[in-house]
């Protein structure tokens, strides 16, 4: 399958939608999940692009592997977490919505559940655990 340059994704890289960013460098771009499953849900994305870990290149997975950990342990003393979860889907039959490379990353507490998926976040909230995953980065 080719690359969708209309994808949501593309379209938060490129400005064109709005997100809440936390975090970038030359080569990714870490931004709040809109439909949060856990209190500091993020993405982690490349900004070239590519569909999944299936046509990406070894230099976007590292580049996207290097900013999940450096955003995974900020989430984790910005929520004080007790772990971290890290999902990511390849192809619609591997559960992928979205066509562009992303990682979810997810502050998590022992014996809290995942929220269901698909329920829209709250925006003041999803803003303000943005701030505190950006301060724990500083
Ligand atoms: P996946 O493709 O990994 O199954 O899921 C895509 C993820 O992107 C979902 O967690 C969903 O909540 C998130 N998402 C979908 N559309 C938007 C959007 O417009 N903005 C942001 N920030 N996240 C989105």
């Amino acid at each position: 399958m080719d690359y969708d340059p209309d994808n949501i994704f593309a379209k938060i890289l490129s400005g064109e939608i709005p997100s809440t960013r936390v975090y970038e460098d030359d080569d990714t771009l870490a931004f709040m999940d809109i439909m949060p499953r856990a209190d500091g849900h993020l993405l982690v994305i490349p900004k070239t692009p590519c569909r999944n870990v299936l046509d990406a290149s070894p230099e976007q997975l590292a580049a996207v592997m290097a900013t999940v950990q450096k955003l995974a342990r900020a989430a984790k003393v910005a929520f004080q977490a007790d772990g971290i979860t890290i999902q990511q889907f390849n192809e619609a039959a591997g559960g992928q919505e979205v066509f562009h490379l992303h990682v979810h990353v997810l502050p998590r507490h022992e014996g809290v559940s995942l929220r269901a998926p698909g329920q829209m976040g709250d925006f003041d909230l999803i803003a303000q655990h943005a701030e505190k995953i950006r301060a724990a980065l500083t």
